[in-house]
């Protein structure tokens, strides 16, 4: 008998109840049934992103959402700053580029946030920037960003800010409104514990200003048309049914267990991942760390492929790799959504086991600091 246990950082394991509440038949959305379930969704979805702005949900990934939110919120006469941390951020400097925004990178060192400093430099050096997209917990390194501390800065000067939250929102403190973020976007594969398939995202007023009076030639992936549709509880096109159903169902959880909750249980696994490494020896990546996600370099001597392989062969957790440039340097465990003190213990046990196999023999000394770890909050 071998479970198995997924310890990405999305997709993560989906709990059962949640299975079950989208395996019930199939149902019209152009139905009051729809529309219920949509209006409940719509405040759920404040609550998780705590604002009371318009929140949105796409058909599509988490990249479907932040696009959308990119192109709608630079249309021609604005400018953008990406600040360029790792995968992920690329990927917005992509969007940039293909859509023809004008837009500036800010290239940081891998493993550190974004931070204000670096941004306001940015900003005072070309005064057409009034546009800026970070990422919030860079997944590829596992950097977090300071999005308080930017968000500060965006609001004084009357830009719009923009966040990849889709490792952050339902993982680590999200504050919209308080904040004040523009666009904050998230996905249904990441701490949400759903399969993938929706993004979310989160538009402020100040922002839908700036999209209705822009002129982007967009269809499919339209802000302004999911507003619209919004005002009836409906959709512009068939939304995937099941995943809203099962988002709902994750969301009302959520918001019983409260996101305070989770965030210091998301953390405390972090802590315990963390204090594991440093008892096995190994150095966590990033400088800024994220407690969504944990990157550990992996040893010298130790192959990561063949590490990734036999883990999941033999012990059933499938671990992510490196990205990029941390291809084959780094592994990254994932503390999203519907994993527990146990599940993570585990994680560190099979990690030694198949780390012992390759020469690396630190049997028990991550497992005993995670249960320090574990046992000093029972205090
Ligand atoms: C996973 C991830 C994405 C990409 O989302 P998709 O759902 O794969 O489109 C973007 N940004 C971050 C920070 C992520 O972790």
């Amino acid at each position: 008998m071998k479970k198995e246990r997924l310890f990405t950082p999305g997709p993560t394991m989906v709990p059962e109840d949640v299975l079950l509440e989208m395996a019930q038949p199939m149902q019209h959305h152009r139905t009051a049934w729809y529309r219920q379930m949509h209006e409940e969704l719509h405040g759920l979805l404040q609550y998780l992103f705590q604002t009371k702005a318009t929140c949105l949900t796409f058909t599509g990934s988490g990249s479907a959402a932040a696009e959308a939110a990119i192109v709608g919120c630079c249309p021609p006469g604005h400018k953008a700053l990406v600040v360029v941390n790792g995968k992920f951020a690329e990927r917005w400097e992509k969007v940039c580029a293909t859509w023809s925004i004008d837009h500036t990178a800010l290239p940081i060192d891998w493993g550190h946030g974004a931070k204000v400093a670096d941004i306001q430099k940015a900003m005072d050096a070309d005064p057409k920037i009034d546009t800026v997209i970070v990422v919030h917990s860079e997944t590829s390194t596992t950097a977090l960003s300071d999005v308080e501390g930017i968000a500060k800065l965006t609001r004084d000067r009357g830009a719009i800010l923009i966040v990849d939250g889709i490792t952050a929102v339902g993982a680590i403190p999200v504050k919209m409104d308080d904040w004040g973020v523009d666009a904050y976007i998230t996905g249904s594969q990441k701490a949400l514990m759903l399969p993938p398939g929706l993004a979310f995202v989160a538009v402020s007023d100040r922002a839908w200003e700036r999209i209705e009076s822009g002129k982007m030639p967009t269809l499919y992936n339209d802000l302004k048309a999911y507003k619209k549709s919004l005002g009836t509880w409906d959709a512009p096109y068939t939304p995937a049914v099941t995943l809203v159903r099962g988002t709902l169902h994750v969301l009302r959880g959520v918001k019983e267990r409260t996101l305070e909750g989770i965030w210091k249980e998301t953390s405390l696994l972090a802590k315990a991942t963390r204090a594991a490494a440093e008892a096995m020896g190994m150095k966590v990546y990033a400088t800024d760390v994220v407690d969504s996600v944990t990157a550990l370099l992996v040893p010298e001597g130790v192959d990561e492929g063949a590490l990734r392989k036999t883990i999941r062969a033999k012990h059933g957790f499938q671990i992510a790799g490196g990205q990029g440039d941390l291809k084959g340097k780094i592994v990254r465990l994932s503390h999203m959504g519907y994993v527990d003190a146990f599940d993570t213990i585990g994680a560190i046990a099979a990690l030694e086991l198949t780390l012992a196999e390759q020469g690396y023999d630190k049997i028990g000394l991550g497992v005993a600091a995670a249960q320090r770890v574990f046992a000093e909050d029972l205090k």
